[in-house]
């Protein structure tokens, strides 16, 4: 039987490229999404028709108990995901006067909640198998900190702490638990931003691809990688503010 792959936030983007290299590398995939259903369904689709495996799951990561239903059911018909790659994220930039308390509260529950959600209910059954791959997507805002970002750098920074310590707590039961710390990375989340401005900040001189974030996300997923745990690997073009 197929190791499965849960990613979430894999309808667009970098999640998106995620569930399809580890399509590639033989994982079925449970594809999460939050409202663009017609994306994941269509990426499932080809997957499938490219001779993968791959099931379009509906949840708000933001939202504890519909994410624990919804992986409880899975993981009753399916067994527990091998790999959970925590990947949804949102933004709701804004200077830290003006911000409102949605704003932080929306970001801060999306992307640390959900984390905790979506890693928690899949725990279990890692513990018992005695293996498992977390990785969580972070951020080189959380990181380095960016302004108009405060909540999003909280809540990116945030999955490092969360990330360090639970791989300590976890590491006895032969789980690992990473983080990829993307740069500019081109995907419908900064697509509003001056790419020209920004590129030459970047001594790449370019925004990264969401394939060559799912590389770094491929290679902590895979056996080579069980040595690695409590690690931040940054995927920037070499831009450390
Ligand atoms: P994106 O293109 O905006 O895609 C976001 C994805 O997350 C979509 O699939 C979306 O699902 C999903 N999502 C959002 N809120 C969700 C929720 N509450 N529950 C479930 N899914 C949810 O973003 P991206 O650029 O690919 O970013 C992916 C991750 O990389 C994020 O965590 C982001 O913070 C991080 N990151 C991105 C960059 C960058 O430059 N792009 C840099 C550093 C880090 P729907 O389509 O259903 O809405």
């Amino acid at each position: 039987m197929s190791k499965i792959a849960l990613v979430t936030g894999a309808s667009r983007g970098i999640g998106r490229a995620i569930a399809e290299r580890l399509a590639r590398d033989g994982y079925r995939i449970w594809a999460n999404y939050s409202g663009s259903k017609g994306a994941a369904e269509g990426l499932c689709a080809q997957i499938e028709q490219a001779g993968g495996s791959a099931l379009p799951v509906q949840f708000n990561v933001a939202d504890g108990e519909g994410t624990t239903r919804a992986l409880e059911a899975l993981i009753e018909a399916e067994g527990g995901p091998d790999v959970v790659v925590s990947n949804a994220g949102i933004t709701r930039d804004g200077l830290m006067a003006t911000m409102s308390a949605n704003e932080w509260n929306e970001v801060l529950n999306t992307n640390l909640g959900g984390f905790f959600h979506v890693s928690k209910a899949c725990l279990r059954p890692m513990l018992r198998k005695r293996a498992g791959r977390i990785i969580a997507i972070s951020s080189l805002s959380g990181e380095a900190g960016n302004p108009g970002q405060v909540n999003y750098s909280a809540s990116k920074a945030g999955l490092i702490g969360a990330c360090k310590a639970l791989a300590k707590e976890i590491a006895s039961r032969n789980i690992t638990v990473n983080v990829v710390a993307p740069g500019f990375v081109q995907t419908d989340m900064v697509k509003e931003l001056p790419k020209d401005e920004l590129e030459k900040m970047i001594p790449l001189k370019r925004f990264g691809r969401p394939e060559e974030i799912a590389a770094a996300v491929a290679f902590l997923a895979s056996d080579e990688a069980g040595y690695i745990t409590g690690h931040v690997l940054s995927v920037n073009g070499g831009m450390y503010i």
